[in-house]
């Protein structure tokens, strides 16, 4: 059994939870240890006691502390990646590739833990000088979805505790195997007892003894829309520091003058590479008239040819689905699509395998109007729908047509098309000819409108949430 991390010991929990392979129900790959609130409540006590420890500590222990995880992370990136693909149900080598990338943002953010913005400037007035200065924040609790299981912890993590804010991390149930593998990295890493917590368990059970504690000084959320208000009105009512990341209902624009193998495979990849459960994943192909059925034909033939498998057989293009409770809500779309009159053209259904797992066939639906529920709400499966638009300012009005506003994508060769979608797209993230989902890990990440609130995660704007800005005056 994995346990919890609290205050730098291994705590056993009140139940333990199996972690499922979606690819194979019948592999239990590990029993995890759920905590309850009191916990939750006791690896707040253990961070605010870190704090003033970890938050006085130079930059130079910070920097090794942060870069020993990510050099570990990187040389287990294949054990890892193995972990990730057999819990998640990724692609080995797109496991592979999410291990690597958290063992970069460490890398990254170790550096960062040296560069702590600042600056110092001239006073209006005679004799002064002005210091602006980031401090931490304090204790920050995270809360993490399921659908990249060591991204999106890193990406939190790492930020926090480079600008010398302890932790208390939950990631999600399903997903407990990469997040107690990172705990365990950490807590090796030279850390002070406390200044990073791992509490494993329900959102229903030990959320609000996260999100009220007054001794919380900020939450860091990715997750669902409707999970994220939640977060953040518990938030609001104690005034504590908030950043949401949701969902999205991406558009890919593909007008007449694209490059039509390269549109399809941005497609393709875009909308059921780690089998559609992306915020990024682009759900919405909103294709111009002259290209569209020359584009849907070929996007249908290669939809039908993916190979849906085992996440670690090395055939396999397209992994499972998470659980039975998303593959059932990926089927109740697919009827939602049919009886709103959309074509479905391929994909939708259950298909069997030698073992037992949540497979389903990527399915494309054409025909679609934008007010269709398909193309308004997040399936977060490999479900892609195709919106005919009649020119250019028809699909950029169709793409920013929704409530969302995480990534946009566009395929053309047209420099100017290209510039105005990348100025006028209602999106955080705007790609040109490369898929909606799919990002850098050194750069800013996040979105508009229903997708995202507060500042940006990754890169160096990590620095407005992990930081707070302190301006002193200064006379000689
Ligand atoms: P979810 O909202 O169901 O759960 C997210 C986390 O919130 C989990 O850890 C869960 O335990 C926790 N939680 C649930 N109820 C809670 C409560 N009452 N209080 C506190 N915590 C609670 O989301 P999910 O199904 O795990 O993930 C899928 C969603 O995440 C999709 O909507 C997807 O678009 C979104 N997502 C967004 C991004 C992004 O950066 N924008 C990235 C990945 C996933």
């Amino acid at each position: 059994m994995r346990r919890n991390y609290i205050g730098g010991e291994w705590v056993e929990g009140v139940r333990a939870t199996p972690n499922v392979n979606p690819s194979d129900i019948s592999d239990i790959i590990d029993h995890y240890a759920a905590a309850d609130s009191a916990m939750a409540t006791r690896a707040i006590a253990a961070a605010r006691a870190a704090f003033p420890a970890w938050s006085l500590a130079t930059p130079q222990q910070r920097f090794d502390a942060l870069d020993m995880v990510g050099t570990e992370l990187l040389a287990r990136r294949a054990e890892l990646g193995d972990l990730l693909a057999r819990e998640e149900g990724k692609t080995l080598p797109e496991g592979i590739g999410e291990v690597a990338r958290a063992g970069y943002i460490f890398k990254f953010f170790a550096g960062e833990a040296l560069r702590v913005p600042g600056e110092v400037v001239p006073s209006v007035r005679p004799g002064l000088t002005v210091e602006v200065t980031r401090e931490p924040l304090g204790v920050v609790a995270m809360i993490a979805p399921w659908n990249f299981p060591i991204a999106i912890p890193a990406w939190k993590i790492a930020p926090a505790l480079a600008f010398g804010n302890c932790v208390v991390f939950k990631p999600a149930e399903l997903v407990p195997g990469c997040s107690w593998a990172l705990a365990e990295i950490l807590s090796r890493a030279g850390l002070p007892a406390g200044a990073f917590n791992l509490v494993m368990g329900k959102g229903a059970e030990i959320g609000s003894a996260l999100l009220d504690d007054p001794r919380v000084d900020a939450v860091s959320f990715t997750g669902s829309v409707s999970t994220g208000k939640r977060v953040a009105e518990a938030a609001m009512k104690r005034l504590a520091k908030v950043q949401l990341e949701m969902g999205g209902k991406n558009p890919l624009v593909v007008l007449d003058d694209a490059n039509l193998e390269q549109a399809v495979e941005v497609a393709v990849q875009g909308s059921f590479y780690s089998t559609g459960q992306r915020c990024t994943a682009s759900s919405r192909i909103v294709v111009t008239a002259g290209i569209h059925d020359a584009f849907v034909a070929r996007l249908a033939e290669r939809t039908r040819a993916l190979v849906v498998g085992d996440a670690r057989d090395p055939k396999t293009q397209v992994g499972p689905v998470v659980d039975a409770s998303q593959l059932e809500q990926d089927e109740r779309y697919i009827a939602i699509g049919k009886s709103e009159g959309a074509t479905l053209v391929t994909g939708g259904e259950r298909l069997a395998r030698d073992k037992d797992g949540f497979y389903f066939s990527p399915a494309l639906f054409t025909g679609c109007a934008n007010d269709m529920r398909i193309c308004r709400e997040e399936i977060f499966g490999p479900v892609a729908t195709v919106i005919l638009a009649k020119d250019y300012d028809d699909a950029l009005a169709l793409a920013n047509d929704t409530a969302f506003g995480l990534s946009a994508g566009i395929c053309t060769t047209s420099l100017r098309h290209a510039a105005h979608f990348r100025r006028h797209a209602q999106a955080g993230m705007v790609m040109v000819n490369v898929p909606t989902a799919g990002v850098d890990y050194h750069v800013p990440f996040g979105g508009r409108k229903g997708s995202s609130y507060g500042p940006r995660e990754q890169g160096r704007y990590a620095a407005e949430f992990y930081t707070t800005v302190k301006t002193a005056y200064i006379a000689a």
